[in-house]
């Protein structure tokens, strides 16, 4: 439920309406429009009335929101989410890059990929340490001493990290070597997970879970900003559909919907979404032209010989023609906004 508070309420009016509604047992996030303070209701509003809030003078109007996410909608927040990372920007209209391998499996293999996509470009490294392979006989990760490696890795290359956390058991170890914190597809919706996530202001990566609807993706932002985090970047990553040629199927219009529906930014994977890397380019730039936020791309210096995701993953060389192709894409489609539609149809032309 949104207040919209009319023009000239002083702050003491404001604060009393504030008040009053705390008295209901919710919480209130304010927000500024162009000329008007609106205040945004979290919590059980659905036994809220409308009218409640109609005696005061104050009120110029009571919205109510359809949506069960309140903080990760856009009618709470008009404008785009940026979510800062080091020096880098994510959702603020560029484009950014993670990559790095899989998994974490050894100093050499690390720094000698974490030297290539830095050179390419890329804006963040990848690297898992806990891995949730669906077999417990596969390579299960390098734990601390991998953290370790991607926190030097990190410092060293001058480049933000990002890993998997698996379990609330692990969050203080993770959170204490890693910039960004992930959350895969398989934890989406390990609800006491997502609330610990909310003692951090670290930026968490949520991936969307292999059978979750845009709604229930939502929802699990939503756990993580109502639990004190408003840093979440979204990520899609391909869902599980009677398909088996590509791992996933992925949901491009999955970016066009958030977009619409939330304030977040919205990442692609095409690796995990397609498991071939032979698909990962094309994939790559349809997903920048429909105007995701970035991409995470697995890359590895002998793909043969990973200990996990070897198929999916791009060597430095290709990678390093990926992100030249799909930074033009990206550009052409910011140009879009200022230039003519045929215009830049004939530019798009040229460089796919
Ligand atoms: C990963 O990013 O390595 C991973 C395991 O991804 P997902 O959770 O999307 O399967
Ligand atoms: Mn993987």
């Amino acid at each position: 439920m949104i207040i919209v508070l009319k023009q000239g309420t002083t702050l003491e009016e404001k604060r009393k309406i504030i008040e009053n509604v705390e008295d209901m047992g919710l919480k209130v996030k304010i927000m500024k429009g162009a000329s008007q303070s609106i205040l945004g209701l979290i919590g059980e509003t659905a036994k809220v009335e409308e009218s409640a809030f109609f005696g005061s003078p104050h009120v110029e109007k009571v919205v109510r929101i359809k949506v069960p996410y309140k903080m990760a909608s856009r009618a709470f927040h008009h404008t785009d989410s940026v979510i800062r990372v080091g020096k880098h920007n994510i959702g603020d209209g560029s484009l950014t890059t993670i990559a790095g391998p899989c998994c974490i499996e050894s100093r050499e293999q690390l720094f000698t990929i974490a030297a290539e996509v830095k050179r390419s470009g890329a804006h963040i490294l990848r690297g898992g340490a806990y891995k949730p392979r669906t077999s417990p006989y596969s390579f299960q990760g390098m734990g601390e001493e991998g953290l370790k490696l991607l926190r030097e890795a990190g410092d060293q290359f001058d480049i933000p990290v990002c890993t998997e956390l698996m379990s609330t058991d692990e969050f203080e170890l993770v959170e204490s070597y890693t910039d960004i914190i992930q959350i895969g597809a398989r934890n989406m919706q390990n609800f006491s997970l997502l609330k610990k996530l909310g003692s951090t202001q670290k930026p968490i990566l949520l991936k969307r879970g292999m059978s979750a609807t845009i709604e229930e993706f939502l929802m699990s932002a939503e756990y993580i900003m109502a639990s004190g985090n408003p840093n979440v970047i979204l990520c899609e990553r391909g869902i599980r559909t009677f398909e088996n040629y590509t791992r996933n199927t992925l949901d491009l219009a999955v970016v066009c919907a958030i977009k619409e529906l939330s304030h977040l930014p919205i990442i692609i994977d095409p690796s995990h979404a397609t498991g071939r890397w032979e698909l990962i380019e094309p994939i790559s730039k349809a997903a920048v032209a429909v105007g995701c936020d970035g991409l995470m791309i697995e890359v590895h210096h002998e793909p043969d010989k990973a200990l996990s995701d070897g198929p999916q993953s791009l060597k430095p060389e290709k990678f390093a023609k990926l992100m030249n192709r799909v930074r033009h894409i990206h550009d052409v489609c910011h140009e879009e906004k200022k230039t003519s539609d045929t215009e830049s149809v004939a530019i798009l032309h040229a460089v796919i």
